[in-house]
């Protein structure tokens, strides 16, 4: 190394980064069309942005969207939750990382979505403090991610023409929200798979909860004797129902997908342990952010159990950051669910040299 160079790297060493100040701004943007599931019906995404700054003048972003029925935060409890969180990291030199991580998980308990709108805003400035882009200092390789995307919970003959209108757009990859009616959610599985078998497309099906395990093995029973191909089935039941979704995997063939059962490494590790599942689907809101992804991807290793990475109903800085890790942990996280940009009437943007063009998620 040549002295010139020494002294840039002590100069960046020695630059002083301490965190002065945090703001929240809501974020609101119209989507396409209603998203509903069989927990909700949403017509507007709408989030809070959070900003770090640092005394050198560094701006970190990050993001997260409350969502009541999933994680039980709102917009206030969030907002609570950063500024306690804020008053325990303050003054901390963004050189002392993991500390700073550390003392933002163990200052309040649950509040998943206010702790990783903090962490990607604080992975935002580190690696800015490297001069590099996130997924640089996560060391991601895959350039272009694949996402799904959503088709909501509607009548029959709406969800037919979603699917097709997302075939049309260029998707391979269709989740299907199900969930408030088994014998109406065969009708839609099967319907919908007439209407897009020639396309070579998989299908994804999400029930969010809205059945029994029984009603699960009786579907997904059905649909195995039609020869009806399934991806996944993401959270038949509900979410602690681990006994549950035991009994499913043991009476099908199509792979389970754990969502709300799943938070952290502790609830992946009892499901693993129980064989109560075949994937893990990891929400960056749900689970606390980017550190506590890269746990569960880690884990996962570990049982050798492939992941998906999913989200809320988040805004693009969010959703750069989850694609990001997606694309770190490419070797465990084989499955994107990434489409909540893709759902905006802004739907093709460019964010932390992250491209968005609905199915494609490019990493500049
Ligand atoms: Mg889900």
């Amino acid at each position: 190394m040549s002295v010139k160079n020494v002294s840039i790297v002590k100069f960046c060493y020695n630059k002083s980064m301490k965190i002065t100040k945090i703001t929240t701004k809501r974020y609101k943007a119209p989507l396409k069309k209603p998203f509903i599931t069989a927990l909700r019906k949403v017509y507007l995404l709408e989030d809070l942005i959070v900003q770090i700054e640092c005394d050198d003048g560094t701006i970190g972003y990050g993001e997260g969207v409350p969502t009541p029925a999933i994680t039980g935060e709102t917009f206030a409890s969030m907002q609570n939750a950063i500024k306690l969180i804020f008053e325990n990291i303050k003054g901390m030199d963004i050189s002392d990382f993991d500390d700073i991580i550390q003392i933002l998980h163990s200052s309040i308990a649950k509040n998943t979505t206010a702790k990783s709108a903090i962490e990607i805003a604080l992975y935002d400035i580190k690696a800015k403090a490297q001069n590099q882009t996130l997924h640089q200092y996560l060391g991601a390789t895959s350039s272009t991610l694949l996402t799904d995307i959503t088709i909501s919970l509607n009548e029959i003959d709406q969800m037919v023409q979603d699917s097709l209108e997302a075939i049309e757009l260029g998707y391979k990859h269709l989740k299907i929200k199900i969930g408030d009616n088994i014998n109406k959610d065969i009708d839609r599985v099967v319907q919908i798979h007439q209407a897009t078998k020639s396309n070579d497309i998989s299908l994804r099906l999400d029930a969010n909860q809205g059945w029994s395990s029984d009603e699960c093995i009786r579907l997904l029973q059905r649909l195995e004797r039609q020869n009806i191909p399934i991806e996944f089935i993401e959270q038949p039941v509900y979410a602690k129902d681990y006994l549950g979704l035991k009994d499913i995997k043991q009476r099908v063939q199509t792979p389970i997908l754990a969502d709300e059962s799943i938070y952290d490494i502790y609830d992946a590790k009892l499901l693993l342990e129980l064989d109560a599942i075949d994937y893990i689907n990891i929400k960056l809101d749900k689970c606390g952010g980017i550190s506590k992804a890269l746990e569960i991807a880690n884990l996962a290793k570990e049982y050798d159990t492939k992941c998906m990475i999913g989200c809320m109903l988040e805004g693009p800085i969010s959703i750069s950051a989850a694609a990001t890790v997606a694309a770190a942990r490419a070797d465990i996280i084989t499955m994107i669910d990434l489409d909540a940009v893709s759902l905006l009437k802004n739907s093709h943007q460019t964010i932390n040299s992250i491209r968005f063009d609905e199915s494609k998620i490019e990493l500049l």
